[in-house]
């Protein structure tokens, strides 16, 4: 069975309060992967969102990056390049994962049409609007199926007005990417959204879509995500 191989990324560290990620956790701060994620299949490497740009202190919470969780070299130790990358999905356009774009010269940027209005109307909070603005967008406007060989997306709105779900077809069935809808593992044992939402109603009401599907899930911020995918490509191997 034809599909993508799923390599997630780490470009870094967040810190914030667990109940910023988790509705109605406890307000302690806790560190939070920055993720993107690679995806390689149907003559294709693609990514799911572009991680944030380097930190200069003044993102909208703390943040670190190390040389090796740039996005270069991050894909470098994925065995591939920026240029190399022909597409990218975006699941938001919020700084932690829209902040790399002008490094992938030859990808083209799919992103819901209502992400981009909001951001593109004006200034919101959580988003590096000028640089976000400087890429041309393909805008897709609700579901899509087959937007490439193997990859659909859902509309999922609700922790951002445009966000959305990728379904990318890999060799043991479709594979959820759900980028800020469900960050974390506690997101799902909880059935909590994400603490950082634009409407609440809207995402839980993605959230019950997401997960009535009955899909594996690859969270947005929890490093549960490179165990997973681990295992995943040893059951390809053997
Ligand atoms: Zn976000």
């Amino acid at each position: 069975m034809d599909g993508y191989t799923i390599t997630p990324l780490k470009l870094g560290t967040i810190t914030r309060k667990k109940s910023n990620m988790v509705y109605g956790a406890e307000d302690t701060p806790a560190e939070f992967p920055l993720l993107a994620f690679l995806l390689e299949g149907f003559g294709l490497k693609l990514l799911v969102d572009t991680g944030g740009s380097a930190p200069d202190g003044t993102r909208w919470m703390p943040y670190t990056r190390t040389p090796e969780e740039s996005l270069p070299a991050a894909l470098a130790a994925a065995g591939a390049e920026p240029e190399e990358i022909g597409a990218v999905f975006f699941t938001h356009l919020h700084w932690d994962h829209a902040g790399n774009n002008t490094l992938l010269p030859h990808a083209q940027f799919y992103v819901q049409w209502a992400e981009y209005g909001y951001i593109a109307a004006e200034e919101r909070p959580g988003y590096e609007r000028e640089l976000v603005l400087q890429s041309k967008y393909k805008l897709l406007d609700g579901d899509v199926q087959n937007v490439l060989p193997g990859i659909s997306v859902l509309l999922t709105p609700g922790h951002s007005a445009g966000s959305q779900c990728v379904i990318a077809a890999t060799p043991e069935g479709p594979v959820v990417l759900a980028g800020d809808l469900i960050p974390t593992c506690e997101n799902l044992a909880r059935n909590a959204p994400n603490g950082g939402h634009y409407d609440r109603n809207l995402i839980a009401a993605s959230m019950a879509r997401v997960t009535a599907l009955n899909l594996r899930v690859l969270l947005g911020h929890d490093a549960a995500v490179f165990r997973s995918c681990s295992e995943t490509r040893r059951n390809e191997k053997g």
